[in-house]
């Protein structure tokens, strides 16, 4: 199969977090993902945040280092360039690592929020990209992590920007996403009523791969430097 891009004005790429699997970031919910081993409640809830915010950063902590010992992989590295080359070119990804942005990607639209971002109730967003020392802003309130965690609605700006890409593009490139999560899973159904062609990158078929009209059996690596580059 050949993709001629040359055709297509808007290209979306939406990912998950098989996107970042060849980085060797552990999936949630997979075999050896991190909620087998914490219960979530416990570390990724705003409840689990007001009751305990130390234990909580201390595990945001865990999740942050582990991630700065990654590093994009030749499929992040495949869209960047791609997206450089062209006009039209958007990324929406439901991952908080930031590969995508590390590999050089700029119009990233991130759904459930960055590891690399905390907040204060007054202050608003800080940006911090290092290991996380300070867990409390200057004016003494604890740094809530900037991510959307389990009972979080998203960000309702967020979720426009995406709904206006996808709506819009004509080409649609799905990469890692089980389509299980909520209101993420809708994107493909959103991208093929409006007269996208989708195109879904996957080792496995995923529960949603009967929407695409295509699903490229493979790694995201692998297939993204074949088709790409
Ligand atoms: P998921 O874990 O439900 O599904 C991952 C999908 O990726 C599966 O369909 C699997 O077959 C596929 N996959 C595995 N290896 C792959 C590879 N090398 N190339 C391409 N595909 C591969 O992931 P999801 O649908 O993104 O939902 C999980 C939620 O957890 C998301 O909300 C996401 O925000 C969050 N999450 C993020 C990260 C991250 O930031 N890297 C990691 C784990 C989970």
């Amino acid at each position: 199969m050949k993709i001629d891009f040359t055709r297509y004005d808007r290209i979306v790429f939406f990912t998950g977090a098989g996107m970042s699997a060849e980085s060797n970031i552990p999936t949630y919910r997979g075999s050896g993902g991190i909620w087998h081993q914490y219960n979530y409640e416990e570390y990724a809830c705003q409840i689990a945040f007001d009751n305990n915010p130390e234990k909580v950063l201390d595990f945001h902590k865990i999740r942050r280092k582990a991630v700065l010992e990654c590093s994009p992989h030749s499929g992040h590295k495949a869209i960047a360039v791609f997206e450089k080359s062209r006009d039209g070119v958007s990324i929406v990804t439901q991952n908080i690592d930031g590969m995508h942005q590390q590999a050089g990607s700029i119009d990233v639209t991130e759904l459930h929020g960055s590891l690399f971002r905390v907040r204060c109730r007054n202050h608003g967003i800080h940006e911090d990209l290092g290991e996380f020392t300070e867990y409390k802003c200057s004016c003494g309130n604890y740094l809530r992590p900037d991510i959307i965690w389990f009972g979080d609605s998203l960000v309702s700006e967020v979720v426009e920007k995406a709904v206006s890409l996808i709506s819009n593009c004509d080409l649609f490139i799905s990469i890692g996403t089980s389509g299980v999560v909520w209101p993420a899973a809708g994107f493909p159904e959103l991208a093929k009523k409006n007269g996208a062609r989708c195109i879904e990158i996957n080792p496995e078929l995923s529960e949603m791969s009967y929407l695409y009209e295509k699903t490229i059996e493979g790694k995201a690596g692998d297939v993204l430097t074949r088709f790409l580059i």
